[in-house]
């Protein structure tokens, strides 16, 4: 147990990012702008005082994870598009990390179904000393029920104070990792389920960053952007779209050339888009908690 850890404020930003969860709910629709999405959602941690503990990911249909839409982004949800909303709030030190999948397509029912019915099963295990295997299993034997695939190099993790991704990884399978929960320990247990291959590869597309080492690029435009990164962003993964709107005279190209620099100097983590294996449809599903004695309590509630 972290005695200098506030579970208050740990559960503040776990409840505002719930409710924007039940926002994305009502905002993704067909039709409906990726972009305005994710700045309206956005917009509603910053109407609230929070700052997100990494952009909103609105990954569509084969893209499983990491998609943040860029400003340039014009793309309209279908009707035939599965949507997974990934967000989070921060305050000081504090993060969330939720996530729902919006169906609209209405013929990706079973793998959403499989998410969240494997994310309940897997919570319904968790308590201090319970072994991260035995989740997993957990998860897998709901996927293989449900007739889907769990995602097995994507998993759960551990969510210290500045760190979205600590000491605990929480497989989605059985993957004979019989590493402990802890009491007191904060958690995201996140099952993604696919009708492809069951596992995610990088794309090409990069739209989240994080603040790696400090370095001392030689561009003036990179000094700017960094100088920037250091002081906002700190160690906290960003998007492009951020950095777009606030070096709006440099154009995408610039920006992207400044980003680049940064990256092959070790300044920055590059956060490629994942997509499934052989192009299968994802759902994910999402929720944060504390691990207790005997059970858990979910802050993203
Ligand atoms: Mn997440
Ligand atoms: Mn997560």
């Amino acid at each position: 147990m972290d005695k200098e850890y506030d579970y208050g404020k740990l559960r503040g930003v776990g409840s505002i990012s719930y409710r924007a969860l039940e926002k994305a709910r009502e905002l993704v629709k067909e039709g409906a702008g990726r972009l305005k999405v994710a700045q309206e959602l956005e917009s509603f941690f910053r109407g609230n005082g929070y700052e997100m503990a990494f952009p909103v990911n609105i990954s569509v249909n084969e893209t499983a994870a990491h998609f943040s839409p860029g400003l340039e982004d014009t793309y309209k949800f279908s009707a035939k598009d599965i949507v997974k909303i990934d967000l989070g709030a921060r305050k000081d030190v504090y993060l969330s990390d939720c996530a729902i999948t919006i169906d609209l397509s209405g013929s990706n029912g079973k793998l959403v179904e499989a998410s969240e019915e494997a994310l309940e099963a897997a919570i319904s295990k968790v308590r201090a000393g319970r072994e991260v295997r035995e989740i997993g299993r957990e998860i897998e034997a709901v996927a293989k029920n449900k007739g889907a695939k769990p995602i097995k190099n994507l998993g759960g993790h551990g969510i210290s104070r500045d760190e979205l991704h600590s000491r605990i990884f929480i497989p989605n399978y059985d993957n004979g990792d019989n590493e402990k929960l802890e009491e007191g320990e904060v958690i995201a247990i996140e099952p993604f389920m696919t009708d492809g291959y069951g596992a995610v590869e990088e794309g090409s597309e990069v739209q989240i960053f994080e603040k790696k080492d400090d370095v001392a690029p030689r561009s003036q435009e990179a000094r700017e952007v960094f100088s920037h990164i250091q002081k906002n962003y700190l160690t906290y993964p960003f998007a492009f779209s951020w950095l777009q709107k606030e070096f709006s005279s440099l154009g995408e190209f610039k920006l992207r050339r400044a980003l680049n620099e940064l990256a092959m100097l070790g300044g920055l983590e590059l956060y490629p888009v994942l997509i499934e294996k052989k192009s299968g449809m994802v759902a994910q599903t999402e929720k944060e908690l504390i691990v207790t004695k005997d059970s858990c309590e979910v802050v993203t509630k």
